[in-house]
């Protein structure tokens, strides 16, 4: 498998000079299969980048867009994405939905006439929409896992496996606590008695879905300091993405969804403390973090 990071930034953009090494694009992730296939993980503004290489190929594209929820840094570059316009390509989108917000909503909502010039049924491309919960669906000739992870609303952790190597996308997951559960209200109530029931760390649902992966990228979007300030707005801060990895026994952890407030040098900074925290606790995974650009192989 190989991993290319299009969009590394959570919540909104942060171009500029500061930010130029670790990206300012939100989440987009793409990977390539054995065989070369396709499948992107989220439409966050990365997607453009994406869209745009695909085009100089000039090869027509079939390809997976896996979804993990509807917040707009994961969704708002999909209007961008050149390919979808073109006629012969063909895409799967692939994410959860509820009763009222449907996946077909989330991504033509946003292409509203309101908000947008062009709307989703213009498009070119064949575009099917595949909802999905917690379950096995097959993505070519890999195997994607999905489970719900605690973010408000409702969002899916994927893991996806082929040819023996396996590597795990959690963008959004904050760590759950059965005090603060109870007091939030803005989680799906389904998502939350899924952790309630968990006999003993209700994380553990997340550690044993990311067990052994070669590559785990996970939320790491506060320090420990900054989230003491945002629970309950469904992210993770450092401490909890290296509890994450040690538990599931991972062999690369990606710090993701960097905070917009964090500039190259306080990225740097947080990666350093992991890296410390690593040797003083004997971990056994590396660690690293994500920037625009990067490719992984393995
Ligand atoms: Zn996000
Ligand atoms: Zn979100």
């Amino acid at each position: 498998m190989k991993i290319k990071f299009w969009g590394t930034r959570g919540s909104i953009p942060t171009p500029g000079k500061d930010t130029v090494r670790y990206g300012g694009n939100t989440p987009c992730v793409e990977v390539r299969l054995n065989d070369g296939s396709l499948v992107i993980f989220d439409a966050g503004t990365g997607i453009r980048g994406l869209g745009d290489e695909l085009m100089t190929a000039g090869e027509s594209v079939k390809a997976y867009l896996i979804i993990s929820h509807a917040h707009w840094d994961h969704i708002h570059g999909f209007p961008f994405f050149k390919p979808a316009f073109i006629s012969g390509n063909e895409f799967t989108i692939i994410g959860a939905q509820s009763k009222v917000v449907k996946l077909r909503k989330v991504i033509a909502d946003q292409m509203d006439k309101v908000y947008f010039p062009i709307q989703l049924n213009a498009l070119k491309a064949k575009i099917k929409f595949v909802p999905i919960k917690e379950q096995v669906t097959p993505v070519f000739d890999a195997t994607l896992t999905s489970l719900y992870v605690n973010h408000p609303a409702f969002s899916l952790g994927y893991r996806l496996s082929s040819g023996g190597r396996t590597m795990v996308y959690i963008s959004d997951n904050e760590p759950f606590d059965r005090e603060v559960a109870k007091s939030i209200k803005n989680v799906d109530k389904i998502v939350v008695a899924k952790y309630m029931a968990v006999k003993g760390d209700p994380n553990q649902r997340v550690f044993d879905f990311a067990r052994g992966a070669d590559i785990l990228i996970h939320d790491t979007t506060y320090t420990p300091e900054e989230y003491v300030n945002h629970v309950g707005w469904g992210h993770s801060h450092y401490l909890f993405s290296l509890k994450v990895a040690a538990e599931a026994r991972v062999k690369k952890l990606v710090l993701f969804h960097h905070d917009q407030t964090h500039d190259d040098n306080k990225i740097d900074e947080i990666l350093q403390k992991c890296v410390k925290e690593i040797k003083t606790r004997n971990y056994q995974f590396e660690c690293i973090a994500a920037a625009e650009g990067m490719e992984l192989e393995w």
